[in-house]
């Protein structure tokens, strides 16, 4: 399986712009926890799913288009 590949472009114009990797929680840790929070454990989510879900996020402000892109980098097969 390959590393995902952090993007270089900004999406909207194609002007090369830096991207900075950017945290974000994915959106089945946020419901696990609010399960929990109630009481109940849901049972973990298959890894293959979690990848799937997970990927890496990336965050990146363009000069030309003035557009701040986040893009979800998704791994490779
Ligand atoms: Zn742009």
């Amino acid at each position: 399986m390959a590393d995902a590949v952090q993007p270089q472009f900004c999406p909207w114009c194609g002007t090369p712009i830096p991207y900075e990797a950017h945290e974000h929680e994915p959106r089945y840790e946020v419901l696990a926890e609010q399960a929990r929070a109630r009481g109940v454990d849901p049972p973990p989510l298959p890894e293959r799913v979690s990848e799937i879900l997970a990927g890496e996020s990336f965050v990146g402000a363009c000069p030309g288009c003035r557009t701040v892109s986040h893009v979800v980098a998704h791994h490779a097969r």
